[in-house]
Parts: C-alpha cells; sequence; structure tokens
C-alpha cells in the first residue's frame, strides 16, 4: 500500500489513532515519510510547512526545540540530531539560502587561517606544532615548556603562540584544561552577554558537584540562593562546553568524507569529528522534510468562527494536522534514541569491520528505551546508515546476530592449532560473551562452509602425507 494512502481522512484524535500514526510513520522510509507528509501538506490546509529555526551560530536547521545540538553538544556520549538532508540545501520557499556545504576543512587549517597573518613565519612554526598536538577535545595536553624545550624556541614565543591560538574560534581550543576552556569561554560571553556571578566559582571550584547537580550543595558551599546555583548550572550548560574541539563543527565543516550523493539513499549517516579519532561520534539523521511542521494558528483561529457541518470540518482538519506533527515528531525522537544507542555499543562495528558487531536483539533495545519491541523493529525497518567509510548498510545490519558470531567462529577456526570441536568454539565465544550452542556452532560453521573438527583432522593428515610424499 502506497503511504499516501494510509492518511485517514477523519481521523479523531485518541490515543489509538496516535499510536497507529506515529508506528505507521515510524516504520517507513526517509523518502516514504516524505511522501505521505506531502501528501497530507497537498490535501490538508490546516497543516503547514515554517521555515526551521536556525542556530544563531552556526545557521543549522534546527529541528527540535532546544538549543544547537552541535554547538552545545551533551558533555558525554555522541552527538545526534534532525539534519538537512544532503542536496536539499535550499528551503521549499527558495526563500532563505542554508550555509553553503563547505569544503571539507580540518581543525587545523581552519586555526591556522585564523591566525596566520599575525605570525610571524618562526611562529607559524610554532603554531604547527602546538595546533598539531590539540587532542580530540580541543584542549592541549603540553605545557608551553616543554613545547618549548621540544622546538628550541623561547618559552614566551611559545606562550604567544598558544594565547594566539586561544583567542580562536571555537572558543576555549588550546585550553590546557576543560576548566581553563570553560573560563575562556565565559570571558568570551561576558564581552556581549550578562554573566551569572555564581558561574566562575563553580567552575572554579564546584564542576564536580554541579556534574551530579548538587545544586544544594555549591549553594551552600557558596553561601547563595539555590535558585541562583541552578540559573548559574543552565547558563553553563547552554553555552560552555570543556571539549571547545567538538565545537568545531559548528562552522559547518565537515570531516572528509565521500561523495554526499552516495549518502542520498541513507536515512543517517554515522561521522566522527574531524581530527577525532577518539572523539564521539556525529550522527545525523536526515529529516523528510527541510522545515517545520505546525498547525497553521490562522485556521486555528478561524475555526472557533465558524458553526455548524463547517466547523465540523475544519476542526477535523485541525485536529489530522496536530495529529501528524505529533506523531512525526514522537516518532523522530524515537529513531534519534535509538540512533544514540547505536553509536555508543556498535562504535567499534560502525568504525571498523563487521568482525566487530556487537550481538544485540530489538528486545533488549526496546527495554533500554523503554518502549516496546515492535516500537524498535518499525524504527529500524527500511531504515539504511551511512557509515564512516562510505558503505551504506541496513540498519537490522545491527542487530545481524548470526553475521557477527559467523565471522567469529571462522576467525576462531582459521586460527586454530588443531582442529577444535563445535563444543570448544562454543566455549570460545562464550568466553567472549557470546553465549551460542553447540548446535548453533555448527550451523554457522555449516553455512561458511566449514568441514567438522573430525573431518578437519583428515583433511590435515592427508594434506601432511601429500606433503611428506611429493
Ligand atoms: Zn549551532
Amino acid at each position: 500500500m502506497l503511504p499516501a494512502q494510509r492518511a485517514i481522512p477523519r481521523i479523531r484524535q485518541t490515543a489509538t489513532a496516535h499510536l497507529t500514526q506515529t508506528m505507521n510513520l515510524l516504520g517507513l522510509s526517509r523518502a516514504e515519510q516524505g511522501e505521505f507528509l506531502n501528501s497530507v501538506l497537498a490535501s490538508n490546509p490546516a497543516l503547514e510547512l515554517t521555515k526551521p529555526t536556525r542556530c544563531p551560530t552556526c545557521r543549522r536547521a534546527l529541528y527540535l526545540p532546544g538549543p544547537c545540538p552541535v554547538c552545545h553538544p551533551a558533555r558525554e556520549g555522541p552527538i545526534v540530531f534532525l539534519a538537512t538532508p544532503p542536496g536539499r540545501g535550499r528551503d521549499e520557499s527558495g526563500e532563505e539560502n542554508l550555509p553553503e556545504p563547505a569544503q571539507p576543512e580540518r581543525l587545523s587549517d581552519f586555526l591556522l587561517r585564523q591566525i596566520g597573518p599575525e605570525l610571524s613565519p618562526e611562529e607559524r612554526s610554532v603554531a604547527n606544532y602546538l595546533i598539531a598536538r590539540l587532542d580530540e577535545n580541543g584542549l592541549m595536553p603540553e605545557s608551553s615548556a616543554e613545547a618549548a624545550r621540544y622546538l628550541h624556541q623561547p618559552l614566551a614565543v611559545v606562550e604567544k603562540v598558544l594565547h594566539a591560538i586561544q583567542r580562536c574560534d571555537p572558543p576555549g581550543i588550546g585550553a590546557t584544561s576543560p576548566i581553563e576552556a570553560l573560563l575562556i569561554q565565559v570571558e568570551q560571553l561576558a564581552e556581549t552577554h550578562d554573566v551569572p556571578q555564581a558561574v566562575r566559582p563553580i567552575i572554579l571550584e564546584h564542576l564536580e558537584p554541579l556534574a551530579h547537580g548538587e545544586f544544594g550543595l555549591i549553594a551552600r558551599a557558596l553561601s547563595l540562593p539555590r535558585p541562583e546555583v541552578e540559573a548559574a548550572a543552565k547558563f553553563i550548560r547552554l553555552n560552555l562546553t570543556p571539549y571547545p574541539g567538538r565545537t568545531f563543527l559548528g562552522h559547518d565543516h565537515q570531516p572528509t568524507a565521500p561523495d554526499p550523493e552516495l549518502y542520498h539513499e541513507a536515512e543517517m549517516v554515522f561521522r566522527l569529528a574531524p581530527n577525532a579519532a577518539e572523539g564521539p561520534l556525529i550522527v545525523e539523521v536526515y529529516a523528510p522534510l527541510v522545515g517545520r511542521l505546525r498547525v497553521n494558528p490562522e485556521i486555528r483561529t478561524l475555526v472557533k468562527t465558524l458553526s455548524g457541518a463547517e466547523r465540523e470540518n475544519w476542526e477535523g482538519k485541525v485536529e489530522e494536522a496536530a495529529l501528524v506533527e505529533k506523531c512525526l515528531r514522537q516518532s523522530q525522537v524515537t529513531v534519534l534514541r535509538l540512533a544514540a544507542i547505536l553509536a555508543e555499543e556498535q562504535r567499534a562495528f560502525i568504525l571498523g569491520t563487521d568482525r566487530e558487531l556487537i550481538p544485540m536483539t530489538r528486545a533488549r533495545i526496546a527495554a533500554r528505551l523503554e518502549v516496546h519491541e515492535s516500537t524498535i523493529s518499525r524504527a529500524v525497518s527500511r531504515k539504511r546508515a551511512a557509515l564512516p567509510s562510505g558503505r551504506i548498510v541496513p540498519l537490522s545490519k545491527f542487530f545481524d546476530r548470526s553475521l557477527s558470531v559467523r565471522d567469529v567462529v571462522r576467525s576462531i577456526i582459521a586460527e586454530e592449532n588443531r582442529p577444535l570441536t563445535d563444543t570448544e568454539v562454543a566455549g570460545m565465544l562464550k568466553e567472549r560473551g557470546i553465549p551460542v550452542a553447540r548446535r548453533t556452532v555448527a550451523k554457522y560453521r555449516a553455512m561458511e562452509g566449514i568441514l567438522p573438527a573430525a573431518l578437519r583432522r583428515t583433511q590435515r593428515a592427508q594434506r601432511s602425507a601429500a606433503l611428506s610424499a611429493s
């Protein structure tokens, strides 16, 4: 059935309709979702597509409420957000251009471009060295004294260049610790913003309790009212990051990626932050439409002035519009949460090979997200992910238990010194945290075209006999 035909002309906004609609949307690919939403937009004037709001810093289109996920990444874990798909760099209205897709630029080039003009050739080579030393979070792990010794340069020169780097964008880059990164950001913000009084003392002395949300404790230590501490905590959360290197993405400089056309068919793209082999994974989940859906506010007001059948007809349209918007948002949140778990649990596979795929079941992920297993099945269905290698895999692959176990079985047998029995292989799998039965090993071994241990032994004996005969 075409997705468009799933639209129910007159939807009562009941829990059932809501659930059905969310599940339907969740089970569709991005293209199918787009087709369905466009059909509702075309038939129902109460639903409209508005321009996405934009991050004031990086101009990225924001599809969900809240701060920009790239400029204000979470402290921990992957950075996951809804993004504009490639080749859709223009709003439907055509009025406003999204930032042009930038040429891939490395953080080091970006920094050198900012400070290059003010440095002498000698200082530039110091800058080259220091920038190359920045860790994946954009922090400087080495002291200026060490760098000066290594470079055979006066300490004053190294410090001058380091301070120049620290004045660059992204704010806090080149700081020698997360605390220093936060303080540099505060100083920059203080030039244009009111910084709550408690921000600096919290950064200097109370980051640990802040991380645990112990506002009462901080309030007592600083002899400040708790609301002031809460306001400061909110300011820190929304405006500061101890990992300035991560915000480099905020300038739309993408890591070197294969042809974006390659990603055209994917629902989500996994990337690494530039220059950050150890950094968090970034997952862009492509939105089906460029813009945000909402109920047309004028029509909502107008309905109240109508009466009789006309009113009922328009109320139905408003309800349908509200339902579609809500269900889309809900299904997107589910996919984002799923993507975050995949990035977290399957990082090794995403960056590596099939062998690193960790056995994962829909049931366990459902339990982790506190949703029904069928919700995860829908979220996985008809979706594809682009990996940093440029490979596009169906999301179901992440749950392909047999593939990874088969891979491990094959590698265990390939590396055996003597033919291992299926029971022994099962035992070794168990040691690696993959509990499977002996008969499952036998099945996978057969699927890999590997003979049983007894026959492998005979095969070996024949081979060595043939070798010694020749
Ligand atoms: Zn931003």
